[in-house]
């Protein structure tokens, strides 16, 4: 009889959000449970954002500084969302989150609303929403965007591609890609 794999461990989810991005004519409520923002580089091709490998060989336009963009995630609770999100942002909207809080300040409980303008280039804006501050040893644990934007910009699917390639134009076998 061929043995069924049983196993009563519950399975976790994986470690990956849903990743918010400001919407056009509204203002939406976040509850930050991250210390800080996370930084990340990518390119816009014009169509899409790929993630910047910091790599000519692997990025997009052979890594074209005209082409990078830099984004902000935030880990936290989405009001509207009704669930744990990292909110992307951009550099001006970070930035202008920054300026209204003491220079090395965590965000940890602090509720911000994320507001946009409609149209395609529509400004984002931030304020504090200063009267709804957590208590930060109350919130559950933040986690690292990491996975959540590799899941976001498909990089396994790239990484795959990408050694399948390289692979080729060696003649060697792919090499592991961590
Ligand atoms: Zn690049």
């Amino acid at each position: 009889m061929i043995a069924i794999l049983r196993d009563d461990e519950i399975p976790k989810p994986p470690n990956v959000l849903w990743i918010a991005t400001p919407k056009a004519g509204k203002t939406l409520r976040y509850l930050c449970y991250a210390p800080k923002h996370d930084g990340y580089w990518t390119h816009w091709t014009g169509k899409v954002t790929l993630p910047c490998f910091g790599d000519p060989r692997r990025c997009h336009g052979e890594c074209n500084p005209e082409t990078r963009r830099w984004y902000g995630f935030i880990h936290a609770w989405g009001n509207t969302e009704n669930k744990q999100v990292f909110l992307q942002l951009t550099p001006g909207a970070v930035r202008s989150l920054r300026s209204q809080l003491a220079p090395a300040a965590s965000l940890r409980g602090l509720s911000i609303d994320v507001s946009r303008g409609n149209g395609r280039n529509a400004h984002v804006s931030i304020h504090l929403a200063e009267l709804v501050v957590r208590d930060p040893n109350r919130l559950p644990p933040w986690i690292d965007s990491e996975p959540s934007v590799r899941h976001f910009w498909k990089i396994k699917e790239m990484d795959a591609k990408w050694d399948r390639s390289i692979s080729f134009e060696n003649g060697q076998p792919p090499s592991q890609v961590g």
